[in-house]
């Protein structure tokens, strides 16, 4: 994944602790600075891409990440309804050999 991004964030020249907060409080200032980031989406990504659970990246903080990622798992998991219909179409997909006529007079 390209990383070029990262020497234009605004965090570049600043202690990295900013950007690892123990509370809430320390959450919003890092996510002030992001605010105004040029490379908030690619850096958001990045997080997101190599499973960064700490620290504000991207101006989110660890558990608005874990909100997205569910959100993206929800978006593309197949439907109940596109399931059915595949599971269906995969069982009816073999068809099974015609069968021989009974033989005449057996009745
Ligand atoms: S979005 Fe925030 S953490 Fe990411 S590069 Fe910019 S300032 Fe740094």
């Amino acid at each position: 994944m390209d990383t070029d991004w990262m020497s234009q964030g605004k965090c570049r020249d600043m202690d990295p602790d900013v950007f690892f907060p123990s509370d809430g409080v320390g959450v919003q200032a890092a996510q002030r600075v992001c605010l105004v980031c040029p490379v908030k989406a690619p850096c958001l990504e990045y997080a997101l891409a190599h499973h960064i659970h700490e620290g504000v990246w991207g101006g989110t903080s660890e558990r608005e990440r874990r909100r997205l990622l569910r959100y993206r798992r929800a978006a593309t998991a197949p439907t109940t309804a596109a399931m059915t219909t595949a599971t269906t179409a995969t069982m009816a997909a073999p068809s099974l050999p015609a069968m021989d006529p009974e033989p005449a007079g057996r009745h």
